[in-house]
């Protein structure tokens, strides 16, 4: 019997993402919401909705108990975690999979070494992928830090195991300061995510940010789906993301592309995946590997045809990958843009009620979004509340939609990133794909 009643266990535009897929294959769908999301689209949507508790995630989104039981009341056969929340929880999903529910996700083990950021780096070694220099896993000595650190050269970079969403990491100029600067990284880590393992790297000048979309059938066959440049970004957190990288050569991404499928066949992954790499001088050096759907999947889906929610369902449900590497093609070019409920140059939090809301649309446009007229965005969860993507024959094509599509999207009642995008893709090096991860924040620097 395949899957016929997904839980989504998540919220906002990733669970509409899911119910979307879903329904388009026929299955019906079980949305779980917290109290204070029970007038959302995604539970609107959904087939069936079950409350999983207060506004707190802690005793919501993340509420594993809640979650299961949500699941067997509902009749679900399979969970979908979406991003964050819950969906790199190994403990979760050997939980789901013990209850008899299909895991639409990538094995738990392989979900539990990549999350630590020290045992992925070693095991992306093993599988020959390029890694930035540093120590060779966790340390918490501060004369073998400055060993290395002299050895590597300054700055470097203490990052902690277990770190997500740019937190637990501090750049380290010189000796002096790397006491006190690994301490503070382990403070943020260790209340982040309650452990404090440290390790350390050599922190690359002007990186670009570049990834590469995998998916396996848990069986030794995978691919790759081409790369993403989301070196746009502040604070560590992406904010504009393009496919194909406006500068990988199709040589470049057969030969990085081979590499990174190989290693994810080798391994035996099941599901999507992302090898996130940093580029400089034209060399890679991988820095983390996620085992989810990332927020930018739909700049792939829109260069390759591929409906990588669809092929995650598939694939749980014990079916092949429905496309083989020879078979993909990647044809132009496509950009997110991230819509934040914030002030679109101080970037603090602006939730509140939509008074009026007018996505964009027409040819190759795409709006990923719970949002309606009338709705309140609460101050609970994370700030993004849509996602606008736009595609292009080529790139040049792809900045004028995309600039005629924001000149399109309206929405009132609280402030957003909107204004940030119109201003972001008027600027020669954005228009010339000439950016770096230093690029944003310099250029928000200079602008005030
Ligand atoms: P997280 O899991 O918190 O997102 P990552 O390891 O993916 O952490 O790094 C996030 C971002 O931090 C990168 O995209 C890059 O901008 C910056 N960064 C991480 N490691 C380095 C490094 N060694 N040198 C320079 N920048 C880095």
């Amino acid at each position: 019997m395949g899957i016929s009643r997904i839980l989504i266990a998540n919220r906002g535009e990733i669970a509409l993402r899911i119910h979307r897929a879903a329904h388009e294959m026929g299955i019906e769908t079980v949305a779980v919401h917290s109290t204070a999301d029970a007038e959302a689209m995604h539970v609107r949507l959904a087939d069936h909705a079950v409350c999983i508790g207060p506004p707190a995630a802690s005793e919501s989104y993340l509420n594993v108990a809640a979650i299961i039981s949500a699941a067997e009341i509902s009749d679900a056969d399979a969970i979908h975690p979406g991003y964050g929340f819950l969906s790199e929880n190994a403990k979760f999903a050997e939980i789901v999979e013990s209850h008899g529910i299909k895991w639409i996700g990538p094995k738990p083990e392989h979900i539990r070494t990549m999350g630590d950021k020290v045992a992925a780096k070693q095991t992306a070694g093993k599988l020959g992928l390029p890694l930035v220099p540093g120590s060779d896993g966790a340390i918490s000595d501060y004369d073998e830090m400055r060993r290395i650190a002299d050895e590597i050269g300054y700055p470097v970079i203490a990052k902690a195991a277990a770190g997500g969403g740019g937190r637990g990491m501090q750049v380290i100029p010189d000796a002096e300061s790397m006491e006190p600067l690994v301490k503070r990284a382990m403070s943020e880590a260790k209340a982040a995510f309650g452990d404090d393992t440290m390790y350390l790297e050599k922190y690359l000048g002007n990186p670009r940010h570049i990834e590469f979309q995998v998916f396996g059938d848990g069986e030794g066959n995978a691919i790759h789906l081409g790369e993403r440049d989301c070196s746009l970004q502040r604070r560590h957190q992406k904010v504009f993301e393009e496919a194909p990288s406006p500068v990988i050569t199709a040589e470049e991404r057969d030969r990085m592309g081979g590499i990174v499928a190989k290693a994810m066949a080798e391994m035996g992954y099941r599901g999507a995946g992302t090898i996130e790499f940093l580029w400089e001088d034209g060399e890679f050096y991988f820095i983390e590997m996620n085992t989810r759907l990332q927020v930018e999947h739909p700049v792939t889906e829109a260069i390759t045809g591929v409906d990588l929610v669809r092929e995650q369902i598939r694939v749980a449900d014990g079916k092949a990958l429905s496309v083989a590497q020879e078979d993909l093609r990647f044809t132009g070019h496509a950009i997110e843009c991230r819509i934040n409920a914030e002030d679109p140059f101080t970037f603090a939090p602006s939730p509140g009620k939509i008074t009026y809301y007018h996505p964009a649309g027409g040819m190759h446009v795409r709006v990923d979004s719970g949002l309606y007229a009338g709705y309140s965005i609460p101050p609970y969860y994370d700030s993004m509340i849509a996602k606008l993507i736009v595609y292009g024959r080529n790139r040049e094509g792809c900045l004028m939609r995309l600039r005629r599509a924001l000149e399109e999207m309206v929405v009132e009642g609280v402030k957003t990133s909107i204004p940030l995008h119109r201003e972001l893709i008027r600027q020669p090096d954005v228009i010339s794909g000439d950016y770096t991860i230093k690029w944003l924040e310099e250029w928000l620097a200079d602008r005030d």
